[in-house]
């Protein structure tokens, strides 16, 4: 049995971990796919403190380093559920197996909606991004396109229009889902094109994003717009449901939890994107990881305190 088994090994895991560890707790980190998280599909981060510019495989290799040096113990597998005992410990289960431990910490991070376009994967992160705040310094002066009808659709095209010399947003409805004082922000911006009614259809380009085809859904016809870049912002989906019967989900599914990290769980704690809060990004992550660690660890001190 580990003292805390996290799962998850993006950054808001591998940070709970490196916490955990050097609290003296035990740790096993479980991840299902990628050690790093979604960074790693990012060629390039710019704004993670005390870091060179560097891609987010680079800066995944140096904490997953970090965790490995400090002796967590690791499982690639993908957690299905947590069962709680009798006894205060929790059951993990995996697809191949099960572990226990007595404190856990959910770290699952988010999937970004995909447009379901031909060449999509292909150019995500040379060219498709996800993420304005992350991304958009990286197109000044350039074409950008934006697709979506929300607010951060909307609130996305409106950054962009400060940085990119042009912004086409496109929408695949005539009116926007955005509430009505978000939308009414785009009237201040020249640069930004509507493209409503319609609907991404492929991406292209040599080597990095050139091109961008949507088709008008109403007259059918297809339009080629010439893009550096194209914003993805139709919405992100956690994965949280195994956890629903242990504690709290918001209307969207990500873990509702207060500063400290804490669930209604006193064992069970959260950290990073699969938790509801205002903004996700590596910082917010990590400093997230750290919380949740502490947290953990001074509830396992309080049990080891009160069976003395
Ligand atoms: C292309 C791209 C570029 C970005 N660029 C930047 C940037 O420049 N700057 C910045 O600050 N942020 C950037 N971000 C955002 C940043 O990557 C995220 O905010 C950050 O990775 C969140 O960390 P996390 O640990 O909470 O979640 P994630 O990174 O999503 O990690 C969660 C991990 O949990 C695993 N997992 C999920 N479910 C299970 C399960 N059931 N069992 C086991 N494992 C599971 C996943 O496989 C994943 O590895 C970017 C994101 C993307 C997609």
């Amino acid at each position: 049995m580990h003292d805390i088994i996290i799962i998850g090994a993006g950054p808001a895991g591998l940070t709970a971990a490196i916490y955990a560890r050097r609290a003296g707790r035990s740790v096993l980190l479980i991840e299902k796919e990628t050690f790093g998280g979604q960074i790693v599909l990012s060629p390039h981060v710019e704004n993670y403190p005390f870091a060179r510019p560097m891609s987010g495989t680079e800066l995944s290799d140096i904490l997953v380093e970090q965790v490995m040096n400090l002796g967590a113990d690791v499982e690639v597998d993908k957690v299905i559920g947590i069962t709680e005992n009798r006894d205060k410990t929790f059951t993990v289960k995996t697809e191949y197996g099960e572990h226990t431990a007595r404190a856990v910490i959910i770290a699952t991070g988010l999937k970004h909606r995909r447009m379901g376009i031909e060449n999509e994967e292909k150019f995500i992160g040379r060219g498709i991004s996800f993420c304005a705040v992350c991304d958009g310094a990286f197109f000044k002066g350039k074409t950008v396109a934006v697709v979506g009808g929300g607010n951060t659709a909307v609130q996305d095209a409106i950054y962009l229009s400060k940085l990119a010399s042009k912004v086409y947003l496109v929408h695949r409805r005539d009116e926007f889902r955005a509430e009505k004082h978000v939308v009414a922000g785009l009237s201040a911006c020249d640069n930004v094109e509507l493209v409503l009614s319609s609907i991404p259809k492929a991406v292209g380009g040599e080597g990095s994003l050139s091109s961008f085809t949507v088709e008008n859904k109403l007259t059918g016809e297809t339009r080629e717009l010439n893009v550096d870049g194209v914003f993805v912002a139709i919405g992100q989906e956690p994965s949280n449901s195994a956890f629903s019967e242990l504690i709290e989900l918001d209307e969207s599914g990500f873990i509702a939890a207060d500063e400290s990290c804490r669930t209604r769980n006193p064992a069970v704690f959260v950290a990073g994107d699969c938790r509801t809060k205002a903004v996700r990004q590596l910082v917010t992550a990590g400093a997230d990881g750290g919380v949740a660690a502490i947290a953990a660890c001074e509830y396992l001190d309080r049990e080891d305190a009160m069976a003395v």
